[in-house]
């Protein structure tokens, strides 16, 4: 049995393991050293772009609760990552050159997997497609060809998403302007010192450099909060901090106002409205932190400018990643909306599982809807919404049966039911392949 994985990153290369592992004979191509990315610097396979830090080990987050979950499922990325692990407080981070020569070592050891160092530009059966946000453009082209102009996206203008648990609701509140239609927005106002406080920090705050090819397709047409702030102090109060219409309890009126939109039914995420940004992660923390109301917010998802392929997956992909009307071509990693290393890595690990089930005829895997893999899973076929690439997250799974106020017991209640339902699946699938 031969199956192909076509980029070596994260999502490939987890792929490759999981199907070698399972008795498949894998050719992983992979474009790198022949061609490079604009953002690659080496020819590693399974190499970090850009941080160093897989985000938190910490099992009562969502984060932490992903790596378990991989964790329970074999992934190689996780095992690499413990192997090659520098300190970073409750973070998991790595030596970038180690993780990427344990992974390759790994793909070496299991006998049964080929790396192709070189382009390819057509997709063929048995087959998963793992090309990542800077798939190469021949590509780009030929998924085209496959999915439609219209599903695939080249760049990323992003707002922050942050959950609706972190907000804190006694400075922040539902209005809608004038008192017009149903309260959708959460409000969080500011009087003048705060504004100018925030105004501050936001024009001084450190940007992520954009690459040159990136700027003028870019800045057209979505402009990043913190260049619309640099032309003048009350630019960003006449646009999207206008507080006109919105008025508190007693009818008092503020200086500015930043709206929280939903972007999910059960009142888990928000937006905050008009904040595409190419402020630094830390800083987005920083700054929008200054916010009233968004002290403690949690951020699902940073605000992004950056080349981002991504296929507007609800209605193409399955949940089980193989595409709905080729049911022998899977894709993973960022290009199916999952976002970040290791929801990355996660989604290549249940494509590479499951292309081994369809390729010997069995049935394909979706993970309870629970568990923070089986919530990304339905959230890349099915979200209904505005499709952005997403961060595992606890709001998108089903709500717990039982109310719990205090945050950090509510997280570990999401946890442990994640974790558990995980194991059931398992057992339950043992005979299989899991
Ligand atoms: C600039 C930038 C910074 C990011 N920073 C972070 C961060 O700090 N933390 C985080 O969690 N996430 C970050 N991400 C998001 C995401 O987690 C990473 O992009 C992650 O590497 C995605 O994994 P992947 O396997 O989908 O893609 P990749 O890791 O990019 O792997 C895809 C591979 O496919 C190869 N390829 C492309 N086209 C072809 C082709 N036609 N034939 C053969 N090979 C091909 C590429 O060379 C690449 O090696 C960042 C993304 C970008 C673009």
């Amino acid at each position: 049995m031969l199956a192909r994985v076509i980029g070596g990153g994260l999502a490939g290369a987890e792929a490759a393991y999981q199907l070698a592992i399972r008795g498949a004979e894998v050719e992983l191509y992979e474009m790198r050293p022949v061609k490079q990315t604009p953002v690659h610097k080496g020819a590693g396979i399974a190499e970090l772009v850009c941080s160093n830090s897989l985000k938190s080990a910490d099992v009562n987050t969502a984060q932490g609760t992903l790596k378990e979950e991989m964790r329970l499922l074999g992934s190689v990325v996780l095992r690499a990552a413990y192997e090659s692990r520098v300190p970073a407080g409750g973070a998991l981070a790595v030596d970038r050159e180690l993780f990427s020569a344990k992974i390759e070592k790994a793909l070496s050891d299991t006998g049964r997997v080929t790396v192709i160092r070189r382009e390819v530009t057509r997709i063929d059966e048995n087959t998963i497609v793992a090309t990542g946000p800077l798939t190469s453009d021949k590509m780009a082209s030929e998924i085209e060809k496959k999915a439609g102009a219209e599903r695939l996206y080249f760049f990323d203008a992003a707002a922050p998403i942050i959950t609706g648990d972190s907000v804190n609701r006694e400075k922040a509140f539902f209005a809608a302007r004038y008192g017009k239609g149903d309260s959708d927005y959460l409000n969080c106002p500011m009087n003048k010192e705060e504004y100018l406080r925030f105004y501050d920090e936001l024009v001084n705050a450190r940007k992520v450099i954009l690459k040159d090819f990136e700027k003028g397709e870019l800045f057209e047409g979505c402009m990043p909060i913190e260049e619309m702030a640099r032309r003048g102090a009350d630019a960003i109060r006449f646009g999207p901090l206008r507080p006109v219409g919105i008025k508190g309890k007693d009818g008092e009126k503020y200086y500015a106002v930043v709206q929280l939109r939903k972007e999910d039914a059960y009142d888990g995420l928000y937006n905050l409205v008009g904040f595409q940004t190419n402020l630094a992660f830390p800083e987005q923390e920083r700054v929008f932190r200054l916010i009233p109301g968004l002290e403690n917010a949690e951020f699902v998802r940073y605000g992004v400018m950056h080349r981002n392929t991504y296929l507007r997956s609800p209605g193409f992909l399955s949940a089980d990643f193989s595409v709905k009307n080729a049911p022998g071509v899977f894709f993973a990693g960022q290009i199916t909306g999952v976002e970040g290393y290791m929801e990355s890595a996660a989604s290549g690990l249940i494509a590479g599982i499951n292309l081994s089930e369809r390729m010997k005829g069995a049935e394909t895997h979706v993970l309870p809807e629970t568990t923070t893999i089986g919530s990304l899973q339905r959230y890349v076929a099915g979200y209904a919404g505005n499709f952005q690439p997403m961060h595992a997250s606890f709001a998108l799974t089903p709500p717990l049966e039982t109310k719990i106020k205090d945050k950090s017991l509510k997280k570990r209640a999401y946890s442990e039911r994640a974790l558990s339902d995980l194991e059931k699946y398992i057992e339950n699938n043992k005979g299989v392949s899991l």
